[in-house]
């Protein structure tokens, strides 16, 4: 069988620097924001080309937090694509505003820009954008409608550590990025982390206050703050880890190849934005026959999934909005004609041409 996702041939390279990581935190009897999490946001910053970086609890944890940071909440709405993790929308819903769903391009599954000047109202605040897959999202003319109307730009970038757009990395291209750090991101932890990006140094004060229980001087709180601060031991893994990121995404993007370059039936392959270096956290395909090909793969032993099966607009945990289906045909589509292929670093690529054969070797 050859699994969707295999983190050993990763993780074995690199197992001895782990362990020494971990001991050396263990040795130091300081768990909580120390000297791990300071490099590694210094670390981070520098790998975005942001001036700041403030680790926290998770991915979800950052988007809430940059939200709190501008003072966005009970009243005010904020735009976010349809097609897209359902952490992005409860991240909206936690710091106490609407989501406002906007429908996605056809062609890349990222928010359509064209589409999200009509949503705007007097009560938007901001948009988050998603570069879903490790595709980085339209950026100039997202940030062109945001100027226009006064509203924050903050990028989902949870699947897109390292991706290029215009020749600038993601985490970047906005007022503040959200990231996550999640085992099966580009950039994964040993458990639950996240980080925020920007350059914005009020919010970064104001993020890195909210944290720790609204405090920035211990037993003096500005804020109604939170604990969501980012481990120590998560810290150091993640910074021996972070130097292997770009040796990582070279072997995606390698991959991503040999899919684009050897799958030749009625397969609808990823599609690259101008201007851009994606870094494939997935490799997304469509098929009308989606269910049957995802079978027949499973029997030729290939494991495949589904990113993501049903839309926001259709979770129960929203149904309380009532959302018309027809504004949202396209991401009815792409969730129900989707299928994520095997993408890892050091997959054998033996493995990848058998899974293109096989594939175009399925009868419709
Ligand atoms: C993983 C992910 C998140 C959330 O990250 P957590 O660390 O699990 O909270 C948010 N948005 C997207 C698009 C993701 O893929």
């Amino acid at each position: 069988m050859i699994k969707f996702l295999d983190m050993n041939p990763m993780h074995d390279k690199i197992k001895k620097e782990i362990l020494k990581s971990i001991e050396k935190v263990y040795d130091s009897n300081w768990y909580i924001l120390g000297e791990e999490v300071e490099k590694f946001e210094e670390e981070f910053a520098k790998y975005c080309s942001t001036k700041y970086c403030i680790g926290v609890g998770n991915g979800l944890d950052a988007l809430h937090l940059i939200l709190r940071g501008y003072n966005i909440g009970k009243g005010d709405e904020v735009i976010i694509p349809a097609n897209t993790y359902i952490a992005t929308a409860l991240a909206v819903s936690y710091a106490g505003a609407t989501p406002i769903l906007v429908e996605v391009n056809e062609k890349t599954y990222n928010i359509d820009y064209s589409l999200i000047e009509k949503a705007i109202t007097n009560k938007t605040k901001a948009i988050i954008v998603v570069h879903l897959y490790g595709q980085p999202c339209d950026m100039d003319n997202i940030n062109k409608i945001a100027k226009k109307y006064n509203l924050k730009v903050i990028e989902d970038n949870a699947q897109a550590q390292g991706a290029l757009y215009k020749g600038k990395k993601t985490g970047s291209l906005s007022d503040a990025a959200g990231i996550s750090f999640y085992p099966g991101k580009n950039l994964g932890a040993l458990g639950d982390a996240g980080c925020i990006t920007t350059n914005d140094k009020i919010l970064a004060d104001k993020v890195r206050s909210l944290r720790n229980y609204g405090s920035s001087k211990k037993y003096y709180n500005d804020y109604k703050g939170f604990n969501s601060r980012l481990d120590e031991i998560q810290a150091g893994i993640l910074r021996v880890k972070l130097k292997y990121l770009d040796e990582w995404n070279q072997e995606r993007k390698d991959i991503a190849k040999i899919y684009m370059e050897n799958i030749d039936s009625e397969i609808i392959l990823p599609y690259v934005l101008e201007d851009t270096s994606p870094v494939w956290h997935q490799f997304v395909i469509r098929s009308q026959k989606r269910d049957e090909l995802q079978e027949y793969l499973k029997q030729n032993g290939i494991d495949t999934m589904i990113h993501y099966p049903v839309p926001i607009f259709k979770q129960k945990a929203y149904s309380e909005m009532k959302f018309l289906e027809k504004d949202f045909n396209i991401t009815s589509d792409i969730c129900d004609t989707i299928l994520s292929l095997p993408i890892y670093p050091y997959i054998d690529k033996e493995d990848i041409k058998y899974i293109c054969n096989v594939i175009n070797k399925f009868k419709y």
